[in-house]
């Protein structure tokens, strides 16, 4: 049986999946009954301006016979190799010393999943609450202003991706995305993630994701504890030996995974005290800015804009501007979404993006962003947490200039690009919610003029993206983390044997596959011990 790979099929706006077999045993000069599989791997829109849009296709298929590829130009062919396989495991857990997880995020979550599923036990603790008990707290905040310390966007069961849009795209070329994304299928995620070109779950459906993820570990033997934060380490003799959680209570392992994300800043001082080898990375600031969805719409598909079978736009913008050294650009774009409040610390205001899965919300937003060095936020004292007290300084003027209640500063796009103090700015999806300010007053000075010719440039490229329109709100730094526990090439913290530094806080990923991925990675390094 011969496996092959067909890139660049398409099929118009209006045109049924179904014909896709005629096409292909066409295209292959074969009878059709001699299609014995045919698999979507991946289903694109191509909307590229003046002309109508159409969906291109990647599809694996079976044949009993061996076809030669040549002579059709329209598509690429390639005969697929044997698929890379999940390590099993060797490590024996000595009785009462089995890993130990710190964070259910998507690293945490696909570490302790991966092991669990390989005959690993572990242990797997978070300091936030479970889903649904993380749901009140958040829409309490959102609703009222109301932030708890250990609950919130960030923090709890399925880490920062939970009140997410769920956009599963990643730019990491791993062989282990399509398990990952099986994983997530049968737990619950929409299927269609196993073919779109840009996957996405939706924060609906993902809550259910994450706790069938958990059950799905615990089946298999694993514990997992709520609402214990890890408040120490346990060091003998340059190696990890356990952990102390909020209560007190010693656990011994002798391998800590640390994916504890990006905002546990408590977490990663205690591990500088300890002398654990840190160090700073850049990272990228900015605002969001929303249109009405229709308006990118109707920039994005022109006179096809409506079509029943085409999602909401989306778009990725880029402007380089090489005299600042700088780069501006788009990032987590959220068709049909929401701006949400996502404050991690007392006195801080933090944007990011959020959809359902349907996308069907009247608003399309997305990060706006400029890239941030080092030299920009390490002062003379070179600490290596000093991207976290930069971050933070940005988040208080934030949330002083929108009145201390966890509301969002806001200006019209036109009016931030005059630097022209704006009325109420146009009504936003934002919860909480808006005081119209001077944005560049929330931001260093660099970044806001980065953003003013940015912004220009993108309207350059996708005319009409400066409109009346748009709204901008500050401001966001959650983009990456601005710090990296330095890992040698066999996972362990180049300091501390045994401790495992996982995940986008680690330095080592940046949104939830390549975070899940990262968490993979250093299971398998776990189990490949002797
Ligand atoms: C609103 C929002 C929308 C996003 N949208 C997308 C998107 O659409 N697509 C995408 O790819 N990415 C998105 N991201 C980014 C993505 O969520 C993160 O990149 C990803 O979650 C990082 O995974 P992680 O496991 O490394 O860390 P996290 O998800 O941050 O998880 C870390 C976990 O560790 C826990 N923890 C921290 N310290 C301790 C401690 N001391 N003890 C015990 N537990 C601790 C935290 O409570 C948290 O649950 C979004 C982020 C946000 C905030």
């Amino acid at each position: 049986m011969l496996q092959l790979k067909i890139t660049g099929i398409t099929l118009l706006l209006g045109e049924d999946e179904g014909i896709l077999k005629e096409k292909i045993a066409s295209l292959l000069n074969i009878p059709c009954a001699d299609i014995f599989s045919l698999e979507v791997v991946r289903r694109s829109i191509d909307a590229r301006r003046k002309r109508a849009p159409r969906f291109i296709y990647s599809v694996k298929v079976s044949v009993p016979y061996n076809i030669d590829p040549t002579g059709k130009e329209t598509v690429e062919m390639e005969v697929l190799p044997e698929e890379k396989k999940l390590p099993r495991s060797p490590i024996k857990v000595k009785p009462g010393k089995r890993p130990v997880v710190v964070g259910c995020g998507p690293a945490g979550l696909f570490a302790a999943l991966l092991l669990s599923e390989r005959g690993i036990p572990v242990l797997l603790v978070e300091r936030g609450r479970k889903v649904t008990e993380r749901l009140i707290d958040v829409q309490s905040f959102w609703e009222k202003g109301i932030l708890k310390a250990e609950s919130h966007v960030h923090f709890g069961e399925g880490g920062a991706g939970t009140f997410s849009d769920g956009k599963l795209t990643s730019r990491v070329k791993n062989p282990f995305t399509g398990w990952v994304k099986t994983t997530l299928v049968d737990a619950g995620a929409p299927s269609e993630i196993l073919s779109d070109g840009k996957p996405h779950i939706g924060t609906d459906k993902l809550r259910d994701v994450v706790v069938n993820l958990r059950e799905k570990m615990v089946k298999c033997g694993s514990e997992v504890r709520f609402e214990s934060r890890v408040t120490e380490l346990l060091i003998h003799r340059g190696k990890a030996e356990g952990i102390v959680v909020k209560n007190g209570e010693e656990i011994k392992t002798n391998h800590v995974i640390l994916a504890t994300g990006q905002s546990a800043v408590d977490t990663y001082g205690m591990l500088h005290e300890h002398g654990v080898h840190l160090e700073p990375k850049p990272f990228a600031m900015g605002l969001r800015v929303e249109h009405p969805q229709e308006l990118i719409d109707g920039i994005q598909y022109g006179k096809w804009r409506g079509y029943p079978h085409l999602p909401p736009a989306d778009y990725f913008l880029t402007a380089k501007l090489p005299d600042m050294n700088r780069s501006v650009y788009t990032f987590c774009m959220c068709p049909g979404g929401y701006i949400i409040g996502c404050s991690a610390e007392e006195g801080g205001v933090i944007t990011n993006g959020m959809s359902l899965y349907k996308r069907d919300n009247r608003y399309a937003n997305s990060a706006v962003v400029v890239n941030v060095r080092v030299e920009d936020f390490q002062d003379a004292s070179f600490h290596p947490l000093s991207g976290f007290a930069f971050r933070r300084r940005w988040e208080e003027k934030a949330f002083v200039r929108a009145g201390k209640n966890y509301c969002a500063p806001a200006q019209r796009l036109v009016d931030f690009l005059r630097d022209r103090e704006g009325d109420i700015p146009n009504p936003t999806s934002f919860s909480p919610g808006v005081k119209p300010a001077r944005l560049r007053d929330v931001l260093p000075p660099y970044v806001a003029d980065a953003l003013q010719r940015g912004i220009v440039e993108f309207d350059r490229k996708m005319r009409g993206f400066i409109t009346e329109d748009a709204t901008l709100i500050g401001v966001e730094t959650r983009t990456s983390s601005p710090v990296r526990i330095v890992r040698g090439p066999d996972g362990q913290s180049v300091s501390v044997a045994g401790l495992y530094p996982c995940g986008e806080g680690a330095g080592y990923a940046g949104g939830i596959i390549s975070s899940a991925l990262d968490g993979i990675r250093i299971a398998t390094v776990i189990m490949s011990k002797k």
